[in-house]
């Protein structure tokens, strides 16, 4: 695939890296072995001999190129303790509901996380550290399994949102590459891990016509019938072969690979369940592929590789990570333009567009009579909107 994608010509994409080697090497030159946890001066004594700077520099390095000398003196930042801290004193109305809306956010993590998720300026510090909504702080029950600390590396995926390939030349480029996903994941865990945790519509779509009988469409979902997927990182094709049902996708495709001109192989395939991150080997920045329900196809790219610190999460239930989910918008009835959409139809000619996005309510109104006969010609899907799903 190189010869396609010509790495070499993109700076943003790194040389081939085995996470593995990676994690063995900056362990070597941080740590006498993998376990000693290392902190305070000896952390210090550490970075002189790495950095190859005399002792005072290294000192003075967090407190001047922390992230706290960025803020200037007198400067009230957003997150800064100086607005969360409300005096006791003090009755002014809009203190009294500010300091109810901080707490509501201490208390509620949903809340939390819908707040911060509206907000201009996203880069809030539990973003930035990894330790914002976690798994574990919304499934209390979580057992906590303790990580040494540094002693894996984390990984950052980007999952982008699938593309259609249009040929139609009206609607070229209309659709851009959205980032709708961003995973962290660790060293150690599997790639079924990461499958598990990326969230698209087609999984949880009703396949099917049911516009003869829409009000009892199957319960089933495309997740439960259609249950195969695979990652294409760096040649090596890694199918979910964990049911016996499961077909291997990439099968088809190597076979294409070895009888095409084009030099893109060769490939080789593994199965996804028996694969840790840290097995992998992989170039930073790349586009790889991950393609499940038959067609649906997203980019992934790994965009970051690193050991843990000790401001990350250090319970091994957080992992996967969410980082980023899709942007809250919505697709609404075209008919009332408020509710989200729950229905869509095909060769509906009773509507300027087609598709037709329809709420549960219009839907019937509109293509139905009063004692539930269809109006007209067309087929009817349940439509599930992406803001759904997280
Ligand atoms: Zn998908
Ligand atoms: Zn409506």
């Amino acid at each position: 695939m190189e010869s396609v994608h010509e790495p070499d010509k993109r700076a943003w994409i790194s040389n081939p890296v085995s996470v593995k080697r990676s994690y063995e090497r900056w362990c070597e030159s941080l740590f006498e072995n993998e376990t000693e946890n290392v902190t305070g001066s000896k952390m210090l004594q550490k970075l002189v001999l790495l950095l190859q700077l005399p002792d005072h520099v290294v000192k003075t390095l967090e407190t001047e190129c922390g992230p706290k000398s960025l803020i200037c003196e007198g400067e009230v930042h957003a997150q800064s303790e100086k607005v969360t801290e409300i005096p006791e004193e003090v009755e002014l109305m809009t203190l009294r509901i500010q300091k109810g809306e901080l707490e509501k956010r201490r208390s509620d993590v949903n809340y939390k996380k819908y707040v911060y998720d509206r907000l201009k300026v996203q880069d809030y510090p539990e973003r930035v550290c990894l330790g914002g909504v976690t798994n574990s702080q919304s499934k209390k029950t979580s057992s906590k399994v303790k990580l040494g600390i540094l002693s894996d590396v984390l990984l950052t995926v980007q999952i982008f949102r699938p593309v259609q390939n249009v040929s139609n030349q009206k609607y070229r480029g209309v659709e851009s590459l959205l980032v709708d996903q961003e995973v962290a994941v660790l060293g150690r865990q599997k790639l079924i891990q990461l499958r598990d945790s990326i969230g698209c519509v087609s999984d949880i779509a009703v396949p099917g016509d049911f516009s003869e009988n829409p009000n009892f469409p199957p319960e089933l979902r495309a997740e439960d019938l259609y249950k195969s997927g695979f990652f294409y990182i760096n040649g090596v094709f890694y199918s979910d072969m964990r049911n016996t049902e499961n077909r291997d996708y990439s099968s088809q495709i190597r076979a294409w690979a070895k009888e095409t001109v084009e030099k893109i192989g060769p490939f080789t395939s593994k199965k996804m369940e028996d694969c840790q991150f840290m097995d992998l080997d992989l170039r930073l920045g790349y586009p790889y592929v991950y393609v499940h329900q038959g067609f649906c196809e997203h980019l992934i790219v790994f965009s970051d590789l690193r050991l843990c610190h000790p401001d990350d999460s250090q319970d091994i239930c957080d992992y996967p990570m969410y980082l980023r989910t899709p942007r809250k918008q919505r697709i609404i009835c075209m008919v009332c333009h408020i509710k989200t959409s729950r229905w869509v139809t095909f060769g509906n000619k009773r509507v300027p567009e087609d598709p037709f996005f329809f709420c549960e309510n219009c839907f019937f109104k509109y293509n139905y009579t009063a004692d539930g006969k269809k109006i007209g010609d067309f087929q009817a899907h349940l439509y599930f909107d992406r803001t759904a799903i997280f």
